[in-house]
């Protein structure tokens, strides 16, 4: 077996079964994804619409693609025909391109709201308001080509685990709160996608479903 494959198999020992495995490939070669895959990896992860679209066409069909990145309004309609999970909706206007596409192409598309937990002035995402604006608007609820089925977050980039964990427990915290509030007799409101190489495990402890993994599983990024 090859190396890519040892680490997918540790991973998944070493993981719950309720907990999905997003490989990240961003970065890496197609021959790359392929060695994940032929190890029975079918979830992965992109970051930039450009790379996504020339792995897409080359790759199997049967590979479940999550979005990961931050995604501007313009690229949305080349997003929407590979049925890929949209885990960075960041704004209103985005969800707003994606419900415009998947009606066009009548498509029922699942996303997730990304949430500002983070202390980095950088990271992209919703707070809690933004996201009770969007989802007590029927819009969107009520709407067949949209699927609202959880919240991703990212956690600060430092070697503090008690405040990572802390970011981890206000996103569980959230997700709860929105479930309870707006999604309980929803089903597909059922994902919290946190955690990535360097603090998968605190997230899982905090109640992740949704791990995304990158350098851990093909190496340094260039
Ligand atoms: C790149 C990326 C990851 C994976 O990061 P690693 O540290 O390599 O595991 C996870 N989530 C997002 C949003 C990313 O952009």
């Amino acid at each position: 077996m090859n190396c890519i494959g040892d680490r997918i198999e540790q991973l998944k020992t070493n993981i719950p079964n309720n907990v999905r495995l997003v490989a990240v490939s961003k970065f890496h070669e197609v021959s790359k994804v392929l060695d994940a895959y032929n190890v029975g990896q079918k979830v992965f992860g992109e970051s930039r619409v450009q790379e996504f679209l020339v792995k897409y066409k080359q790759l199997p069909k049967d590979i479940e693609w999550h979005f990961i990145g931050h995604l501007q309004r313009n690229k949305v309609k080349d997003i929407i025909p590979t049925n890929a999970i949209i885990e960075s909706v960041d704004s209103q206007r985005l969800l707003d391109e994606i419900l415009r596409e998947a009606e066009k192409k009548q498509k029922r598309i699942r996303c997730f709201l990304q949430i500002y937990i983070a202390s980095e002035e950088t990271k992209y995402g919703l707070s809690l308001s933004d996201c009770e604006k969007i989802i007590s608007s029927p819009r969107y609820a009520e709407s067949p080509f949209i699927e609202i089925g959880g919240i991703m977050g990212m956690a600060t980039n430092t070697d503090d685990k008690e405040k990572v964990r802390s970011e981890f427990k206000e996103l569980k915290n959230i997700f709860d709160y929105l479930k309870s509030k707006y999604f309980s007799q929803k089903e597909y409101f059922s994902d919290i996608s946190m955690g990535m190489s360097q603090d998968f495990e605190l997230a899982i402890e905090e109640g992740s479903t949704n791990i995304r993994i990158g350098s851990l599983i093909f190496g340094d990024r260039n």
